[in-house]
């Protein structure tokens, strides 16, 4: 399944026993989402709100999904973190 939490070696991350949680960054995923929301909506049109709880990004410290597009927003965010402490951006490398 790749909508999955993936290890570095690209298996399934399972923070907990038992449990697979679905990474927010896949496209598949968030489109499968939204249409639940759109159903529920349109099912429940008077509903006055949702709890949507806290999603998790990252688990026990330093345990992330490191899914392909996970390690690539990730790595570029690292990038403009460290440019930033540089007083650099992005069209500084250009
Ligand atoms: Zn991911």
């Amino acid at each position: 399944m790749p909508w999955r939490l993936k290890n570095r070696e690209g298996a399934d991350l399972m923070p907990l026993p038992d449990h697979h949680f679905l990474c927010a960054r896949q496209p598949g995923f968030a489109a499968w989402w939204q249409g639940f929301l759109k159903d529920i909506l349109d099912r429940y049109p008077d509903l006055d709100g949702m709890d949507f709880a806290e999603p998790a990004a990252v688990w026990k410290g330093k345990l992330a999904c490191q899914c392909d597009i996970c390690r690539k927003e990730i790595g570029a965010g690292l990038l403009r973190a460290m440019l930033r402490q540089l007083g650099l951006t992005p069209r500084d490398l250009e």
